[in-house]
């Protein structure tokens, strides 16, 4: 190969966020010798605090730290990114031009946020009145913009289709609403939210009590609508209906916008083998209890890119990590899987600076509450406590340390 260099790895696991890092440490503790980990960014983030810098609850330096702090020790990281897989040679193409091959492969390269699939949006970004939580350097301009307002209209809004944390476009509205409440200019801000759903959450359990969260706001949901345009000079937002198609599309002017982009799969992998073909999305087709691909069994994915239909959580790979672990572990033996994931995933709910409802449900979807005794079904102090100092600490110190 001309040029190019060609290394083998007994584990090779493709990017190194949440999911990627959380199956390393958890292989090196198992005393797996030769694990690598294909990761670009020399910086890492707990996303999940973004929604709270957002809302001025949290600092953004809070969620980032250098990737070389968090890669735990004695795994390979190379600082590349992966173009192509070719399962059947066990080969990983990288952008470098280098190949990597393995035994075992873990595909978490995370979701890919499809800005320009909303016409007018990547120039408006920043511009003060548009903004997005979904981005590391934006948030903190959610909250500038947020401050600001004193009157007229915002505008917050979910895309339709699978998004990572399905929660966080509707968690800003709410802290939003009671910023503005306690500011005593609620009432000169007309608050729309925009939902692809018939619901405001899929769980029933804790649609309920987020209606009345919406109630108490005043604000007012368009249900069944996407945004497919965003103006940003002018403030001009343009809203479809996804419920009549042929109904005509609404002009709604904002003041503020805090528009979440449409998500799919990393574009390399829709265009591998790896992919779902049925589904257009493009996720990594694994079985959805033991993360294992259902045509390559030495190739897992978890996180935002595999194709399980659990709600895309920092959580849920917090549950899915030790069965892919375990059933890595199982294969390298030769025993059948021996862990299976049950689809949980959890959404913390913040509905006001000291207020979170702790949504936590499996694939069914039925609630599946850590703290049985109490009645998650309602907005609480202490889970506001757990979503804004509890989780982070978990993050940083033993999630990605493999011990939770
Ligand atoms: C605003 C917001 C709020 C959220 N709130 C919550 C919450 O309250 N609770 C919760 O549980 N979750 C929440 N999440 C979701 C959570 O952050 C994700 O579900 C989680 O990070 C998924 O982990 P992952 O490893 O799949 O993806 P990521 O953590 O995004 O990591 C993907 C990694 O892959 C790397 N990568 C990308 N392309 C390549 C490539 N070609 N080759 C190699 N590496 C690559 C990236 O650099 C990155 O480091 C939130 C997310 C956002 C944006």
């Amino acid at each position: 190969m001309d040029g190019k260099r060609s290394r083998h790895h007994r584990v090779v696991i493709l990017g190194g966020g949440t999911a990627g890092l959380t199956v390393a440490a958890r292989l090196l503790r198992a005393k797996v010798d030769d694990v690598a980990v294909v990761e670009p960014s020399e910086e890492h983030y707990y996303q999940p605090l973004w929604t709270l810098v957002g809302g001025g609850l949290a600092s953004a330096g809070s969620s980032v730290r250098r990737t070389a702090s968090v890669m735990p020790r004695g795994v390979s990281w190379i600082r590349d990114s992966a173009v192509g897989v070719d399962p059947d040679e066990r080969a990983v193409l990288l952008a470098s031009g280098n190949e990597l091959s393995y035994d075992q492969l873990v595909v978490a390269p995370g979701i890919q946020l499809d800005w320009d699939k909303v016409q007018g949006l990547p120039e408006s970004l920043g511009n003060g009145r548009v903004s997005s939580n979904y981005r590391f350097d934006l948030a903190p301009r959610t909250w500038d913009a947020l401050r600001r307002l004193r009157s007229g209209t915002a505008l917050f809004t979910m895309p339709p289709g699978a998004i990572k944390c399905a929660g966080a476009p509707q968690k800003i509205a709410y802290i939003a609403s009671d910023f503005w409440e306690r500011n005593g200019v609620l009432r000169r801000i007309r608050v729309v939210l925009v939902l692809p759903g018939a619901a405001v959450f899929g769980v029933p359990e804790f649609a309920k009590p987020l209606e009345k969260v919406i109630e108490r706001y005043g604000i007012e949901v368009r249900y069944q609508s996407e945004v497919t345009a965003i103006d940003g000079e002018k403030g001009v937002a343009t809203l479809r209906s996804l419920s009549d198609p042929s109904a005509p599309a609404e002009e709604l002017e904002f003041d503020f916008a805090h528009v979440v982009p449409p998500q799919s799969a990393p574009d390399w992998v829709k265009a591998s083998p790896l992919s779902d073909a049925a589904n257009p999305a493009g996720y990594v087709e694994v079985d959805r209890e033991t993360m294992a691909h259902m045509r390559w069994s030495n190739i897992f994915s978890l996180g935002d890119a595999g194709s399980t239909p659990n709600s895309k959580t920092g959580a849920a790979v917090r549950k899915q990590a030790p069965v892919v672990v375990a059933n890595l572990l199982a294969q390298m033996r030769g025993e059948p899987p021996a862990k299976f994931y049950n689809g949980y995933a959890s959404c913390p709910l913040v509905t006001a600076h000291n207020r979170c409802i702790m949504a936590e449900f499996d694939y069914v979807p039925k609630p599946t509450p850590t703290f049985p005794v109490l009645n998650m079904q309602r907005e609480r102090y202490d889970m506001y406590l757990v979503k804004r100092y509890g989780l982070p600490l978990m993050y940083w110190n033993f999630m990605l340390r493999g011990l939770a």
